[in-house]
């Protein structure tokens, strides 16, 4: 018989202060999805099995096959009906992640693997979907690529739907209402089932900015933090948990005083996202009349609605890497990233769609499994594009094709040389020249823009304003490269400032290389989001800002509130400055003076 250990919900209640001597200490992760949530915790553990071997006559296996076969159809059956409540809770796109998942059930490898396993071996059906799909699962948790580690949480939610269906168990994401859910990691489809139970937020220990969890959270607009490092082992359920989803932090079994100062963050966040509707169709203006365009960053298809919700004006950067990986696989076809791109591109018109090309290396995948002792500085975005045209070509096509649809824009990830953007320009050249003797149509002079994210762009900006019809700072990467201080290490955090002023400086050589060229410049790094930061871009001559949607009302409304002339004077003061912080500690009382009801999104500020 299939048997099963079950490592279910741990509901024993006890009060965590005795581990955690300062109850009102937070403990740090990445805000995702912005909002306060206070209450009970809800420790959610995943109802794992594990089924045990057992052979089956032969005459069994056809018995077997078509066991395994109904429980299929089963959990096809459970994803139709999650994929109706994602529609009407959030829109056709959003549905697409469990779509998605509704295809791996029958995978063209996966699924006669299974069947195959249970003939060869004679195997019951139960165990062969353990084996077969924890054997990818493992492939998958192990690979570079962390969009392919986040999907294998997907294989793992069919697999246990399949396998509770073979035992004709019921699924239930169910947890206790208005609780803020704590569990290792979520699948989309948790967050989606939970949410209809009225959760209040989740805190997970693994995920990061881009995992399911974190954009159904900001969809669903329920406060979340990722990526907590082993948040669980502190949190019992009934602890009282403060989640503070602008700041990434957690308090657990706050003190008096700590949980009347989020109460009231609480109530004024509310406030704030109320007044922020009425902010969606006003003008992005500062006081004395210059326009400032926003924009959002995108990063999958879902985000579409949200983008709109919050009004952007467009996508200043779409990064395609991610909407690739999502597949699970480094290379998607033409036809495949057409489909895709013309659909973005449907949604967003009249605004432009920029699509950036695939910035693979680095922290994120690189192509065939090569690795590297200093990824950062290595072979990474258009250095592996130039080089490997059956990525860059296909990709162009599909651009190009979709430019058609409407206005759309390319964007040179890693631009470190002229050179580069020469050669780029002749590979795409030859791209429309093969597209036009197809008799396809696009988009002729469609514009081409440089990410200025290596300092040695900003310094030439000149040079490259003379190549390129737009450049998009990103300042992720321009702080990490200015400071070398990688940008995802803890232990150098405190170096990584992109309020330094060398990195503001660079910002001024390029919005000074794109005035005087006459070409747009963009920030689309996560400076963006940083309000006390926004006078002072715009003051050093920054016209657009993309950034995540749910950042961008805040945004206006630091922008709604302060005059140019401000930003400038400000821009100037940041410029002169050695040091960071003391330019920090004037943003800071800008946003204080001029009351923009916001300044509780800036660290350090959590009353
Ligand atoms: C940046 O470097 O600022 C940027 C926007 O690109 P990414 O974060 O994808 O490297
Ligand atoms: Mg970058």
């Amino acid at each position: 018989m299939v048997s099963e250990r079950s490592s279910d919900v741990d509901d024993t209640k006890h009060s965590s202060t005795a581990e955690n001597p300062d109850a009102s200490q937070p403990h740090k992760g990445i805000g995702v999805s912005p909002g306060i949530a206070i209450g009970p915790a809800y420790l959610y553990a995943r109802v794992s099995f594990d089924v045990e071997e057992r052979s089956v006559d032969p005459e069994e296996i056809q018995l077997e096959t078509a066991r395994f076969e109904k429980a299929v159809q089963k959990a096809e059956r459970d994803l139709h009906k999650i994929i109706d409540v994602t529609r009407e809770k959030l829109g056709e796109d959003s549905a697409t992640i469990f779509e998605a998942q509704l295809l791996m059930l029958r995978d063209e490898t996966v699924y006669p693997e299974v069947v195959r396993y249970i003939e060869n071996h004679g195997i019951n059906a139960g165990y062969a979907v353990q084996s077969v799909m924890g054997k990818h699962r493992q492939l998958m948790e192990a690979s570079d690529n962390e969009y392919l580690r986040e999907r294998s949480n997907d294989l793992l939610d069919i697999q246990d739907r399949i396998i509770r269906h073979l035992r004709r168990g019921h699924i239930l994401s169910a947890v206790e209402k208005e609780t803020i859910i704590i569990a290792e990691n979520l699948t989309a489809a948790d967050v989606i089932l939970f949410s209809r139970r009225g959760i209040l937020g989740c805190a997970t220990d693994y995920g990061g900015p881009t995992s399911h969890v974190s954009i159904m959270a900001r969809a669903l607009g329920l406060p979340a933090v990722v990526s907590m490092h082993g948040i669980t082992n502190i949190i019992r359920t009934g602890d009282i948990v403060v989640l503070d989803g602008i700041k990434g932090e957690l308090v657990v079994n706050p003190d008096e005083d700590t949980l009347a100062a989020y109460r009231q963050k609480q109530e004024r966040y509310a406030r704030l996202v109320q007044e922020d509707k009425q902010l969606v169709g006003l003008p992005a203006e500062t006081l004395d009349g210059h326009p400032v365009q926003l924009q959002a960053n995108l990063e999958l298809q879902e985000e579409l609605e949200l983008m709109k919700e919050n009004g952007a004006k467009g996508v200043g950067l779409f990064r395609t890497e991610m909407l690739l990986l999502m597949q699970g696989r480094a290379i998607v076809t033409e036809e495949e990233q057409t489909l895709l791109y013309q659909k973005v591109v449907e949604s967003v018109k009249p605004y432009e769609t920029t699509f950036r090309i695939l910035d693979l290396g680095g922290d994120k995948l690189l192509p065939m499994g090569h690795r590297e002792h200093n990824p950062f500085l290595g072979w990474r975005g258009i250095r592996i594009m130039l080089e490997k045209k059956e990525l860059l070509v296909p990709q162009l096509r599909a651009i190009l094709r979709a430019s058609s649809t409407g206005p759309t824009r390319i964007l040179l990830p890693m631009i470190t040389t002229i050179r580069e953007v020469r050669r780029f320009k002749e590979i795409l050249e030859e791209t429309k020249a093969g597209l036009r003797s197809e008799g396809v149509s696009f988009d002729e002079d469609i514009p081409v823009g440089a990410m200025v994210e290596v300092p040695s762009v900003a310094l030439q900006a000149d040079a490259f304003a003379r190549e390129v019809d737009f450049f998009s700072i990103g300042t992720n990467d321009l702080t990490q490269y200015t400071l070398a201080v990688d940008r995802g290490n803890d232990l150098v955090a405190d170096i990584y400032d992109e309020l330094h002023p060398a990195v503001l400086q660079l910002i001024r050589k390029t919005t000074d290389a794109a005035k005087m060229a006459g070409i747009p410049v963009s920030l689309c790094g996560e400076l963006a989001t940083n309000l006390r930061a926004v006078p002072v871009l715009l003051g050093l001559g920054v016209t657009s800002l993309s950034a995540s949607p749910v950042y961008l009302p805040a945004i206006k409304r630091v922008i709604r509130a302060m005059k140019m002339t401000e930003g400038e004077a400000l821009a100037d003061k940041a410029l002169a400055l050695v040091d960071a912080q003391d330019f920090r500690d004037s943003m800071d009382k800008w946003l204080e003076e001029h009351a923009c009801g916001v300044s509780f999104f800036l660290e350090g500020a959590a009353g």
